[in-house]
């Protein structure tokens, strides 16, 4: 008899009728015994259809008042989802974020989790309750309500299953695992059987929706057993592990991709030791999220930067650095919009030289331009045009193989 986390997902909990079948699949863990924690998502689209309301009434609403609104999607569920249970004749209590002691950091929007008060969570399950857990939220210690940023179910049901020191976390779904690729986007993905803690975290930074990247950092950190599978078929998922098993001699294990990218360019930079620092200090006083840079120097001694931001921080950068243009001093502002990053990722590439030239020989033989690289250990990432998004995937995919990996 163990604890187990089951977290079910949006589409999973789409209707009172698939509230009922998550029902079903709770019963299967507690006829075995075990004891169960079940966080939930927002039924179906109503996280999307709140932020919608909010924005027929205002362009910028508060912080505070979006956590109040988001928060209330998640309470709906858990308390259907309790008297469906209930009415299979399990004892069960649905909590909210701050009824499950889940302390954040005091940000709205995107708050991280710093602590999990678990006295009332071990009460019940001793008492042996099915609790159900309101997912995307949290309460800060001055009695603020919170939420975790898009997807944020997933990081309540990690760091759950970390607090309590379960057994096993589920993650139920609406595909059976985790991809090769985005499987609703490539007909050829395939599901992997297992994925390390590392290429999981590098998937899911770069634009792999299916999990959470924070619910992955906390799953490496407390080495929670994860699983993503489904929550329609009774097949297997893939399993998030330190070590993924080898599937045959692979290299690369997945291809993640994002759109909605710009390329900012600043022109005639100062080529002084401060310059960089001042631009991404003022930039990051601003909230503004930086990922690749490139910088060179010109002859004339000034230099040129550029760097990505998602689209929808380009007019809040554009404004911040025409506002400091004095203080950075640099000649011009360029952009270049409508980019997308697309990544393959794998541990394999350690050891395995020439996996990027691989990559940009295939991107070139498709006449697909790359606009900006950057890597890691396990990963390459190449920005190019959105519109040859997804061809760069296709070709990328076929070319490492990842056709014959995993299952469908
Ligand atoms: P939930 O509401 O259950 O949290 P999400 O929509 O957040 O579901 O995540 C599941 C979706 O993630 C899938 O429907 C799929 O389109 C998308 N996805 C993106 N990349 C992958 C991948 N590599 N493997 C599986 N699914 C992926
Ligand atoms: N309901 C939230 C969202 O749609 C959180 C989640 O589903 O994980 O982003
Ligand atoms: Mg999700």
């Amino acid at each position: 008899m163990g604890i187990i986390v089951q977290k079910f997902g949006g589409t999973s909990v789409g209707s009172t009728e698939r509230i009922v079948n998550v029902a079903e699949r709770v019963k299967e863990e507690t006829d075995k015994g075990n004891h169960v924690v079940v966080v939930v998502s927002a039924m179906g689209k109503t996280t999307d259809q709140l932020v919608n309301m909010a924005k027929e009434i205002t362009t910028i609403p508060s912080k505070r008042e979006m956590d109040m609104l988001l928060s209330t999607g998640e309470q709906v569920t858990i308390s259907l989802l309790s008297m469906a249970l209930q009415e299979k004749g399990i004892q069960t209590v649905s909590y909210t974020g701050w009824q499950a002691g889940i302390i954040t950091e005091p940000v709205h929007g995107n708050a991280r989790i710093i602590k999990i008060n678990t006295e009332a969570l071990e009460e019940q399950l001793k008492a042996g309750k099915v609790i159900i857990v309101a997912g995307f939220q949290g309460i800060t210690e001055n009695g603020e309500i919170t939420t975790l940023g898009r997807g944020g179910s997933d990081t309540t049901a990690v760091a759950l299953a970390a607090a309590l020191k379960a057994d096993k976390c589920d993650i139920y779904t609406d595909v059976t695992g985790v991809f090769t690729t985005d499987p609703r986007y490539v007909k050829k993905a395939r599901k992997l059987l297992s994925v390390s803690y590392d290429e999981m975290l590098e998937l899911a930074n770069l634009g792999a929706g299916v999990l959470h990247p924070r619910a992955v950092e906390f799953a490496k950190n407390y080495q929670v057993r994860l699983e993503v599978r489904s929550s329609m078929e009774r097949v297997n998922g893939t399993i998030i592990e330190g070590e993924a098993t080898l599937e045959q001699n692979l290299v690369v294990r997945g291809v993640a991709f994002e759109d909605e990218i710009t390329k900012v360019t600043v022109l005639g930079l100062q080529n002084s030791l401060t310059s960089l620092s001042t631009i991404f200090t003022t930039l990051a006083q601003n909230q503004i999220n930086v990922d690749i840079i490139i910088q060179s120097t010109t002859e004339a001694g000034t230099a040129n930067l550029s760097f990505s931001i998602h689209t929808d921080d380009w007019l809040e950068t554009l404004n911040v650095l025409e506002d400091h243009k004095e203080k950075l001093g640099y000649e011009q502002l360029d952009a270049e919009n409508k980019l997308a990053k697309v990544s393959i990722v794998g541990s394999g590439m350690i050891s395995n030289p020439g996996v990027a030239a691989k990559m940009f020989e295939v991107l070139a033989a498709n006449n697909i331009a790359v606009k900006m690289v950057s890597t890691s250990e396990i990963k390459v990432s190449a920005v190019v045009e959105e519109r040859y998004m997804q061809k760069a995937v296709e070709v990328l995919h076929d070319a490492f193989e990842l056709d014959a990996l995993g299952v469908h």
